[in-house]
Formats: structure tokens, C-alpha cells, sequence
């Protein structure tokens, strides 16, 4: 049933039949840093200091990840000082709106239609607006440099390519499908919110009680989970152990849209041809397992800007991020250097503006 997701060729773009790539087999690899390094004193610790594409990327992550657990410890607080007293002594932590996103999309509407942003969790339309944001400059890098459930997929198909010995794809005829289904669940979503709510469902909606606690009934169905719930997340943990990025490829809506949005996004993984000794260590290094070996511009929903092709390139300056307008390629810690200083921006201008708190009170 399933290919090695080593040997995976999904062909999600196309070469230009012109520039198709000659072999080049007998070409010299470059050294890589780590090689250079162990030749020249004193430079093992600056290679073992060296942000390299992966360990940059692996930093914002975590920072990330530190950031949602933070969030989380705070909310958790709050939750249980608030079943003891109506004043809680810890205050409500506004990030935790993150992790609403169909409230997102309905105050995104409400937005579209009235020019306002609802009070009722404001932070998460605008971490809302952050991730489009991303995604629409860097693909679907808020997937590999952001999300915590992108991390711990991750280190799930780590695990298991360790027990197991390789990860696994579905072949392409089950892919394929299953792959559609995340647009399916975001199809559903914004069908419902944005063609069959008109502005007093909308209204009705965002004001309502659902809405108001809708963070404290997520909790609520965490704590105390039904068996269905455990059924599901214990299949899911076991999936992600086999096939990589079980979650984000085939199920998840939001990796949908941020798919959506890096579709059109002006950056790409670029190969430079001409340099290119076609080893194939970036297709096999490829979470999504795109054939970034035989492209030259990775133009692929699924691409999320890892950058691991990059890092197992063993030719300088052979696959780079670039971008069409303007035509220069970015280095990944201008990549990394956006995608933070855009959500810091993003809860600046709303605690200035007065748009990051809630305004749901006590009671509610
Ligand atoms: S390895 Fe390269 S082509 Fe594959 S998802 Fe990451 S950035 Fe995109
Ligand atoms: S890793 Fe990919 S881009 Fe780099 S030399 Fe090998 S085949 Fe070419």
C-alpha cells in the first residue's frame, strides 16, 4: 500500500523543456561548510555555531513552540483560578485566540463586510491576517517554521523513522485524494461563513456563547476527552509516526488555506541548473516529498519552505529561495527575520490600537 517517501516522485511542477537538466555526474561536489571546517584550525566551533538553513528554521520553530506552551501554562492558570472566583489572578492570555481559527474566519468576514474588528477575540483575526500574510510572502513556511502541531508532526515521523527505519507515502492514486480532502474541510468552512451567513448571523454568531467561551470549551474538551476523541488522536499519533506530515498534508484546513495562499505566493525554492550534479539528495531530504531534483522552480502547494532541500544541497548556491517581483533570492534568515518581526508587528499595532484583548468580562 504505501512507497518510501525516500524514493516518492510526485511531480507537482514542470520543467521547462528547454532547460531540462543535462547530466552533469562527473562534476565536483563542492565542500560542504562542515567538511571546511574540520581542514582549517579552530573552525569547529564556528561550523558547529553555523545557522544553517535547518538550524534556523528549527530555532523560530521552537521559539514558537516555547511561545504556545507559555500560552497555554497561562490559560491553563486562568482557567482553574477562575473556577474558584469570579476575579481570576492571572488574566487571560489574548494569544490563545490563535487556536480559534473558525472564529478567525468569521470575524475575518464581519471585517470584510462591516470595516470593524469584532471585540470578541480580535487577537485571533489578527494572528489570522499574520499567518495569510506569511503564507502569501513565503508559502506555506507558517506549516514548517511556526505551527507547534507542524513541530510535533515532525518529530513524530522522526520517531518513527527511527523505530521503523524510513517513513512511508501513500501511493500516488490514495495521495492524491486524500490530499484534497483538507481543501474539502476549508471549502465547508468558508461555503457556510462566507455565502450562507449574512451580517445578523454574523453578528449572532460572534456575540453568542459559543463564540465568547469558545476557548474555554476547547479546554474543556481536551481535559475530559470522550473515547471517539481518544480513538481519533491515537490513530492520528500512530499515522504520523508512518507517513510524514499525516496532519498537515491530507486533513488540516488551515494548511489548506496557508497552501492556498503560498500557491500564489512570488517565492520559490529556485535550482540552478547549470551547477546542479543531480546527486537527488534534495528530493530525498523533501518532507513532501516533491521531485526538486528534476525542477527548476518548485512551484507546489505543498512546499512549505523548509529549506531542507537547501541543506542537503551539497553545491553552493544551487537551490535558493527567490523571489519574481523582485527577481533576487532571499536568504533564509531574511525569512526567519519576517516571519517573526510580522507577528511581533501584528500584536504591537493590536495592543496600541486596542484591538488584542477580549472584551468578554468575568461573567461571560
Ligand atoms: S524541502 Fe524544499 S521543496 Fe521540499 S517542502 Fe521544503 S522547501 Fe519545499
Ligand atoms: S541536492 Fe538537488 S539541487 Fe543540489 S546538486 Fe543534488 S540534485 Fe542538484
Amino acid at each position: 500500500m504505501f512507497i518510501s517517501a525516500n524514493n516518492g516522485s510526485l511531480m507537482n511542477g514542470l520543467i521547462e523543456p528547454s532547460l531540462k537538466p543535462q547530466r552533469l555526474s562527473k562534476r565536483k561536489e563542492t565542500p560542504s561548510a562542515s567538511t571546511s571546517a574540520r581542514q582549517m584550525p579552530g573552525a569547529s566551533w564556528r561550523s558547529r555555531f553555523h545557522l544553517t538553513p535547518h538550524r534556523l528554521r528549527r530555532t523560530v520553530q521552537i521559539a514558537f513552540l516555547c511561545i504556545s506552551l507559555w500560552i497555554g501554562l497561562r490559560f491553563v492558570l486562568f482557567y482553574f483560578s477562575h473556577m474558584d472566583s469570579w476575579h481570576s489572578a492571572v488574566s487571560r492570555p489574548p494569544g490563545v485566540e490563535a487556536f480559534l481559527p473558525i472564529s478567525a474566519l468569521v470575524s475575518a468576514r464581519y471585517w470584510l463586510h462591516t470595516g470593524i474588528i469584532h471585540p470578541v477575540h480580535p487577537a485571533g483575526l489578527l494572528i489570522f491576517g499574520a499567518v495569510l500574510a506569511i503564507s502569501f510572502l513565503f508559502k506555506k513556511s507558517f506549516c514548517s517554521w511556526v505551527c507547534p502541531f507542524g513541530f510535533v508532526s515532525e518529530k513524530l515521523a522522526d520517531a518513527g523513522r527511527k523505530f521503523i527505519g524510513r517513513n512511508f507515502l501513500l501511493p500516488k492514486f490514495m495521495d492524491w485524494p486524500m490530499r484534497a480532502i483538507k481543501y474539502l474541510l476549508l471549502g465547508f468552512f468558508v461555503w457556510m461563513i462566507f455565502f450562507r451567513m449574512d451580517l445578523a448571523a454574523l453578528r449572532d454568531f460572534l456575540n453568542g456563547p459559543f463564540n465568547e467561551t469558545a476557548d474555554i470549551r476547547l479546554f474543556q474538551f481536551f481535559l475530559a476527552p470522550g473515547h471517539t476523541t481518544i480513538v481519533v488522536l491515537t490513530v492520528l499519533v500512530g499515522l504520523s509516526h508512518l507517513v510524514r506530515h499525516f496532519w498537515c498534508r491530507y486533513l488540516c484546513p488551515y494548511g489548506a488555506l496557508t497552501a492556498l495562499f503560498g500557491f500564489a505566493s512570488p517565492t520559490r525554492i529556485q535550482r540552478n541548473i547549470p551547477s546542479c550534479i543531480e546527486c537527488g539528495k534534495c528530493a530525498r531530504a523533501c518532507p513532501a516529498a516533491l521531485p526538486v531534483n528534476r525542477l527548476l522552480t518548485v512551484h507546489s502547494d505543498e512546499c512549505s519552505l523548509c529549506l531542507e532541500c537547501m541543506q542537503s544541497c551539497p553545491v553552493t548556491n544551487t537551490l535558493g529561495v527567490e523571489n519574481k517581483f523582485p527577481r533576487r533570492r532571499i536568504k533564509p534568515l531574511v525569512i526567519a527575520l519576517a516571519i517573526v518581526g510580522i507577528f511581533l508587528l501584528v500584536v504591537v499595532v493590536g495592543r496600541l490600537t486596542g484591538h488584542w484583548q477580549s472584551s468578554i468580562c468575568g461573567a461571560n
